[in-house]
């Protein structure tokens, strides 16, 4: 943990302030905590004796110490911001807290999906609004983790996205309009900013009004063979898909090509899982739809949900 109680009180912090001999004691359990000063690690406390303590801040590990330090000196030039705030009433501890409602929480080594929702919905309740970013483990690679899959983040103005924490770059990253391809590989758009810039700017980016963000990206030119591949390996989603396309009287292997069209699609998740699900549902659909009657099917330009919506709407009020 970064902060510490004094005997008077005071609320000090192990990486930036004044730490001599004196007497430090958890804010939480008000057990003692030894200062230690390394070279690895970011300065911290520790418990003597973890016993009493319902936190487990032993096993954090040198990024997470490190991110939240950075993070925190960061912010705290223009924001009012809180480390390690403990939250009482829910038994809570906000790694970091902005007033009046924001909290980020750093996340380095894997944890539940159901956990992180827990906590979230814990946050929520609170009128808190909770921002996950992730360290180095749980980064983006060339798929979806499952992990990934129920975690991911929903804007009207830059559909799925997802946060990673950098601590050797010293960077946020924020990773938007995320969409996967017929063969599970992902595509993206991504805006990054350095712990010495404005990282409130990029926190508030998926809710600002903005120009409508695009990514084009060409589609498979012989969707076939790969899912040939993929059934005769036995991958369960295509098994599944050909399985459906049997009981509407359809074989995949016998379709043309712009039958697979559109080829990128957005995430497949459980939208139960988002505070408005009815929204996340139309956006499939209209995805769907607006890509149904396009002409040109060897690449696809993919949009923020807020666009198709826009141009569903237009065609249904050139109809009437
Ligand atoms: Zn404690």
């Amino acid at each position: 943990m970064l902060i510490a109680k004094t005997v008077d009180g005071r609320l000090v912090k192990a990486f930036d302030d004044d730490i001599n001999g004196m007497e430090y004691y958890c804010p939480v359990c008000l057990g003692p905590v030894r200062f230690k000063k390394g070279a690895i690690k970011t300065w911290h406390f520790a418990h003597l004796s973890t016993q009493n303590c319902q936190f487990n801040f032993e096993n954090e590990s040198a990024e997470h110490l490190s991110l939240k330090a950075k993070m925190f000196t960061s912010l705290s030039q223009n924001y009012p911001v809180e480390i390690e705030k403990y939250l009482s009433k829910y038994q809570q501890i906000a790694d970091i807290f902005v007033a009046p409602k924001l909290v980020l929480e750093v996340q380095c080594s894997p944890i539940s999906a159901q956990k992180l929702q827990e906590r979230t919905r814990s946050y929520q309740s609170q009128g808190l609004y909770p921002i996950w970013l992730f360290g180095e483990k749980l980064w983006l690679k060339k798929r979806l983790s499952a992990f990934q899959r129920s975690v991911l983040s929903y804007s009207d103005w830059i559909g799925f996205y997802f946060w990673e924490l950098d601590n050797a770059k010293e960077e946020l990253r924020l990773h938007y309009l995320i969409h996967e391809k017929l063969n599970g590989e992902l595509v993206y758009l991504t805006k990054s900013c350095s712990f010495s810039g404005n990282i409130m700017a990029l926190l508030r980016f998926p809710f600002q009004k903005k120009k409508v963000v695009r990514l084009t990206c060409s589609c498979m030119a012989d969707p076939q063979t790969f899912i040939q591949k993929q059934l005769f390996y036995k991958n369960p989603k295509w098994l599944r898909e050909q399985e459906l396309a049997y009981q509407r009287g359809e074989n995949l292997l016998m379709q043309e090509t712009d039958f697979f069209f559109p080829q990128i699609k957005p995430p497949q998740i459980n939208y139960q899982n988002y505070p408005k699900p009815e929204k996340i549902e139309r956006y499939f659909k209209q995805f769907e739809s607006y890509y149904k009657n396009q002409r040109l099917k060897t690449s696809q330009t993919l949009y923020p949900p807020l666009f198709y919506d826009k141009m569903i709407e237009k065609q249904t009020r050139r109809m009437k």
